[in-house]
């Protein structure tokens, strides 16, 4: 099935409902994280190319906001249809080009898939409403208009849920839009857009850039007065530069940005809920997460037994290729994405970390790092201030509640959080505590296409997702009317 999923899948700019070349005709490469080799070439976009995308979303704004929500709706719904009866072969694809293993690879199949499905469920609830004025005269009515045409940047980590997070809301708003994916894994957007054409989406609604050259193709947009919302996700540095860019033309922007996620296991956890939350908190997705677990805080009295059952179950994680079967962690996206990970471990251990598993680059072909535990970490370690982006987990300890809330706190991020606790009272109050959008309270995943997904502090602006995700691509239009009382 890999060469046929290779060759189906699209390779070309997606503009104006065509398939066409870069005017370069210059192409990148994609390839398999886990083996290094090339798994095929795309049209690699200049910034004349995302200029063209731009005129073609802005070209199609008017007659998309004019269609009808239920239009709107059906067809992300017939989008969701196709892509869970092609589960298999949009999972092989992202394993292919990402690395992620199959069976984590369909569970993105199936999360992306329910974006569509929540949108096209709100697309037909956009609401407005109409108010008497304080003064009894005027009367204040109020409707919601799509923003307008949108550019959406997403990363490589999760190549199809990122698309389907943006594209969702946008297109349940009434927006079109220019997405430019992450240059690493292309084809999995490519392959949506297909999709998405297939499902009935207009001619010019959705613009697919694929480049190498990020910075010129999106400069121009931000700054070209035409795109009027932008919503990236991605690195803290690389939003700082985008938000930057907005302020020139006021473009409004969501950015969802990197993360520094605490755990904190309390003497009172259920030690088996806790290690298994603090596994896929860490391990999910090889933790190339913005989400994933950072730095764990655990009670000393419970430290050792905890390390030692975590690594007991890093240990047994089994590494390799992601599209053999029975494979728990994939490779990482590239050298320099494990080199990262490895010299942070390097610098951890300098430090007086103590390995309990792991910790080793191995030879051969591939991006491949395995899971590694880590007890006795210092605070000045890289690691503590550092997004990880790998299989490593950082054990820190601590003794008291006020002392672990103000460590977790001591970042410039604020994604997510998780804590393990049975006492209700705490649960809550230190939930209420910690500085982040997301907590997960005795779980270790927080990702849900019904919840607000976001970040405060330097980890974002917005939220996507939830009843609140649409609203990122609407704005409110008032109008006032006098009602005059008929006896004037
Ligand atoms: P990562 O380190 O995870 O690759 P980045 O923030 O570099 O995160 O990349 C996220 C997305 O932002 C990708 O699509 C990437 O191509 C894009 N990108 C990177 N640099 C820029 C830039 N200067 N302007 C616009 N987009 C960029």
């Amino acid at each position: 099935m890999t060469a046929t999923v290779i060759r189906d899948v699209p390779k070309q700019l997606f503009i104006a409902g065509s398939w066409q070349d870069a005017e370069s005709d210059r192409t990148l490469s994609v390839d398999n994280p886990a083996t290094g080799e090339e798994l095929c070439q795309v049209a690699d976009a200049s910034p004349a190319d995302g200029r063209r995308a731009a005129e073609a979303a802005v070209a199609a704004q008017p007659s998309w906001a004019a269609t009808p929500p239920r239009v709107r709706s059906e067809i992300l719904r017939r989008a969701y249809d196709i892509i869970v009866s092609r589960t298999e072969e949009l999972a092989l694809l992202m394993t292919l080009e990402m690395g992620k293993p199959l069976a984590e690879a369909r569970g993105e199949v199936a999360y992306a898939a329910e974006f569509f499905r929540w949108f096209s469920e709100e697309a037909v609830r956009i609401d407005g409403g109409m108010t008497t004025a304080p003064d009894g005269k005027n009367r204040i009515m109020v409707t919601r208009q799509p923003v307008g045409p949108c550019l959406l940047i997403t990363p490589w980590n999760f190549p199809l849920a990122m698309g389907t997070r943006k594209i969702g809301p946008a297109v349940a708003a009434g927006c079109t839009m220019v997405l430019k994916p992450a240059p690493q894994t292309p084809l999995s957007t490519l392959a949506l857009a297909a999709i998405l054409t297939e499902a009935g989406l207009p001619d010019g609604v959705l613009n697919i850039v694929t480049t190498t050259e990020a910075a010129g193709v999106v400069e121009p947009l931000v700054r070209g007065g035409q795109i009027r919302k932008l919503s990236f996700t991605g690195s803290t540095p690389v939003g700082r530069i985008l938000l930057a860019q907005s302020a020139d033309t006021v473009v409004r922007t969501s950015l969802e940005l990197g993360g520094n996620a605490p755990v904190i296991v309390f003497d009172d956890a259920a030690l088996d809920v806790a290690v298994e939350g603090t596994l896929l908190a860490k391990m999910r997705n090889m933790g190339e997460s913005c989400c994933a677990a950072n730095r764990i805080f655990v009670h000393t009295s419970i430290a050792d037994e905890f390390a030692s059952r975590l690594a007991t179950r890093m240990a047994a994680l089994t590494v390799g290729p992601g599209t053999e079967p029975g494979i728990d962690v994939g490779p990482l996206i590239d050298t320099a994405g494990r080199d990262k990970v490895h010299n942070l471990v390097l610098d951890a251990v300098e430090q007086g970390a103590k390995v309990l598993t792991g910790g080793e680059l191995p030879d051969g072909p591939g991006y491949f790092y395995p899971p590694t535990v880590l007890t006795n970490v210092s605070t000045d370690s890289a690691i503590m201030h550092t997004e990880v982006f790998g299989p490593v987990a950082a054990i820190l300890t601590f003794d008291d509640e006020d002392e672990v809330v103000a460590a977790a706190n001591d970042t410039e991020f604020g994604l997510a959080s998780y804590l393990f606790t049975q006492g209700l009272d705490r649960g809550l109050r230190v939930s209420e505590r910690l500085e982040s959008g997301m907590i997960g309270l005795n779980t270790g995943l927080v990702s849900n296409p019904a919840a607000p997904f976001g970040g405060i502090k330097q980890s974002g602006l917005g939220r996507e997702g939830g009843r609140v995700g649409i609203d990122e691509f609407l704005e409110y239009k008032y109008v006032a009317v006098p009602v005059r009382d008929g006896r004037d």
